[in-house]
C-alpha cells in the first residue's frame, strides 16, 4: 500500500502515521523526521535545512524531493506511508514521476482535518523547538497557501478523516476509510 498523509500541523499526522504503519506493515516516512535527523547529525543538508525548520518555512522542493527519492529507493519502501510529503503541488508532481519510473502509483491520500484552535493547542502542548505560537501560526499559513491546493490535486484518491477525539478512535476511522476505499476499488 502506498499512502500519503496530509493535514495542517497539529492534526496528529505523526501519531496516526505511527499507528497505521504498524497496522499496515509499511514504513512510516516523515520528511520532518528526516530533516530533524540531518540537523541532529549536522550533515550539510541539515545545516541548510535548519533555518527553514526554525522559521516554519518549507525547505526548497529540490532538496526535499532528492531526500525523498533517496529514501524511497531503499529496499523496504515498496509500500510506504508518507507523512509531511508532498507539501506543494511541485513536490506532488515530483512524487508521481518517481512512482511512474517504477511502474507504481499512490493508492490513497488521507487528509486529517481539525479546527485551528484544536491544532494550535495540541502544538503548544507538544513543545518542539518550532512549536512557538508565532512559528505555529506561520506554519498554518504556509499549509493553507502551499499545501491545501494539494487536496484538489488529489481529489480522485482523497479520503478525509475528522481528526478530533481519542487517538484510537481517529486511527479506527482512518482504517475504516482505507478499507472502504479498497472495497470500492475492488
Ligand atoms: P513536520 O515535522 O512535518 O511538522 O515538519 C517540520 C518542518 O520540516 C517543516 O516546518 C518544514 O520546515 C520542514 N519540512 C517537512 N516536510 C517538508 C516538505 N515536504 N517540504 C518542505 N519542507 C518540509
Amino acid at each position: 500500500m502506498r499512502l500519503v498523509l496530509i493535514g495542517p500541523p497539529g492534526a496528529g499526522k505523526g501519531t496516526q502515521a505511527a499507528i497505521l504503519s504498524d497496522c499496515l506493515d509499511i514504513p512510516h516516512i516523515s520528511t520532518g523526521d528526516l530533516f530533524r535527523d540531518h540537523v541532529t547529525r549536522r550533515t550539510p543538508l541539515g545545516r541548510d535545512a535548519q533555518r527553514y525548520l526554525d522559521t516554519g518555512e518549507l525547505v526548497p522542493d529540490q532538496v526535499t524531493g532528492d531526500m525523498v527519492r533517496e529514501r524511497l529507493a531503499q529496499s523496504d519502501a515498496r509500500g510506504f506511508l508518507l507523512d509531511g510529503f508532498p507539501r506543494t503541488v511541485a513536490q506532488a508532481r515530483g512524487l508521481s514521476a518517481m512512482l511512474d519510473a517504477t511502474g507504481s502509483a499512490l493508492d490513497a491520500v488521507l487528509e486529517f482535518t481539525a479546527p485551528e484552535d484544536v491544532v494550535v493547542t495540541r502544538l503548544l502542548n507538544r513543545g518542539r523547538p518550532d512549536d512557538t505560537e508565532d512559528v505555529i501560526r506561520h506554519r498554518l499559513r504556509v499549509y493553507r497557501r502551499q499545501t491545501a491546493p494539494l487536496l484538489a490535486h488529489y481529489s480522485g484518491i482523497l479520503l478525509t478523516v475528522q481528526a478530533v477525539g481519542p487517538v484510537e478512535v481517529i486511527a479506527a476511522r482512518a482504517m475504516a476509510c482505507l478499507l472502504g476505499a479498497g472495497r470500492r476499488a475492488g
